[in-house]
């Protein structure tokens, strides 16, 4: 297998870096991984992507790992992609998709990145990793750093939802709750740095999660025939896939593999509980400020401070899109909503999505008969606090009222 990797782009001042030795940031802010796309094109057809199997793996000439031999994989992708008539209908939508990530492993579509991250400080001979966490990210990183026979070191606050925190204890990492938020553990991350020598892989720290979150943007084009959507409604939190979906896409316009011009506008769902994205497009900054007392059931979305920030703006800016914050105490309804009308297992975060359809709908943002699709990012019963409700209980034998049901 050759690379087709050329080198690495700062995103704040596009300095050069080299590939295929560790590299972390530039400058404090991320760098992307940049491809001989001509060389792509020559080399890669549609017709082969299509025959290979079902998995991220299937776009490889546009992975970074030099050697297939770093592929750390638990079969990851590819998603299904599901239209929701009734949840359309619901809404005021006629052509309403949703990417459901929730059945890869782990539950979210954080292994992609994680598992792309695990392969690259797998092919850099890398034994020790680290990363803070809002929970999900950790559970891949533990997942796939067992799976590499690494070690791993999760930091997570204190109230995360506790199947994040039981997930990484048994795969066996080593996990530390923290009375903060996700930025507080990534002070532990960077303070152990030094003596423990560990490679941290923090949102947007090392350029890979980006290229793994990307095919999230590769298999919509393949699914809907190299033809992009109108619109693309994503739950923000560090902005990975909002901004590897618009690299892969202008991957794909590069390599002339779009069967048409339309490039989506690109929508940062968010809860009005942590919305920092939300209120830096509405200011016109392309930096946002540090969300004070941050508080969201999508814990997913519960980045008070995003390093890729810029990156986020410039993506919704240059597609045409837009931000939304949805109502916090809706959440749930949301969930219920698309888990009940379509059997979608729609987690909290994603519910910011159909929140957001509803208010682009009801302000004409959003037309109805335009093909609009959502990112369900993970599986509901990640979050059984948030899913619990009461239910009726039966003694033995006990006489029902069938009534009620009518016939
Ligand atoms: C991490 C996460 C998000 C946010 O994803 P980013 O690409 O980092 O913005 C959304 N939903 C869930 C379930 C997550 O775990």
């Amino acid at each position: 297998m050759t690379a087709y990797v050329t080198h690495l782009e700062s995103a704040i001042d596009g300095t050069h870096l080299e590939a295929g030795t560790i590299q972390t940031m530039h400058n404090d802010r991320p760098l992307w991984v940049r491809y001989d796309l001509d060389a792509v094109r020559d080399n890669m057809t549609k017709e082969m992507v299509q025959q290979r199997p079902a998995t991220i793996w299937r776009y490889r000439e546009l992975l970074p790992p030099e050697n297939d031999a770093s592929i750390v994989s638990l079969g990851e992708g590819m998603s299904p992609i599901l239209q929701l008539t009734r949840l359309g209908q619901h809404l005021g939508l006629s052509d309403f998709w949703v990417k459901d990530e929730s059945q890869l492993p782990t539950g979210t579509f954080k292994s992609r990145g994680l598992c792309m991250a695990v392969t690259m400080a797998h092919e850099f001979g890398i034994e020790r990793v680290a990363i803070p966490t809002a929970g999900n990210a950790g559970g891949a990183m533990a997942a796939y750093a067992a799976r590499a026979g690494m070690e791993a070191y999760v930091f997570m606050p204190a109230d995360t939802p506790a199947i994040n925190q039981y997930e990484c204890a048994m795969a066996g990492a080593h996990v530390y709750l923290v009375n903060g938020l996700i930025n507080d553990c990534g002070a532990f991350v960077k303070a152990g740095q030094a003596d423990m020598g560990w490679f941290d892989v923090s949102t947007l720290k090392e350029p890979y999660r980006i290229e793994g979150k990307k095919t999230m943007g590769l298999e919509l084009a393949e699914q809907f025939n190299w033809e992009l959507p109108d619109v693309i409604l994503y739950p923000t939190g560090g902005g990975t896939g909002l901004i590897g979906m618009w690299k892969a896409f202008n991957e794909l316009r590069e390599m002339g593999w779009l069967n048409s011009e339309n490039m989506p506008r690109m929508v940062v769902c968010q809860s009005e509980g942590c919305a920092p994205m939300v209120r830096a497009f509405e200011q016109g900054e392309r930096f946002a400020d540090f969300f004070e007392n941050a508080a969201t059931i999508a814990s997913g979305l519960r980045v008070p401070a995003a390093v890729g920030d810029f990156m986020i703006m410039d993506t919704v800016r240059e597609s045409g899109g837009t931000a939304v914050a949805v109502e916090e105490a809706r959440i749930r309804e949301w969930m219920a909503l698309a888990a009940s009308l379509e059997g979608v297992s729609v987690g909290p975060e994603a519910a910011t999505c159909v929140g957001a359809a509803e208010q682009l709908v009801a302000d004409g943002w959003i037309k109805p008969d335009e093909r609009v699709v959502f990112y369900n990012c993970g599986a509901s019963q990640k979050y059984p606090h948030v899913m619990a409700t009461e239910l009726p209980l039966l003694e033995k034998g006990q006489a029902i009222d069938w009534s009620q049901f009518g016939r």
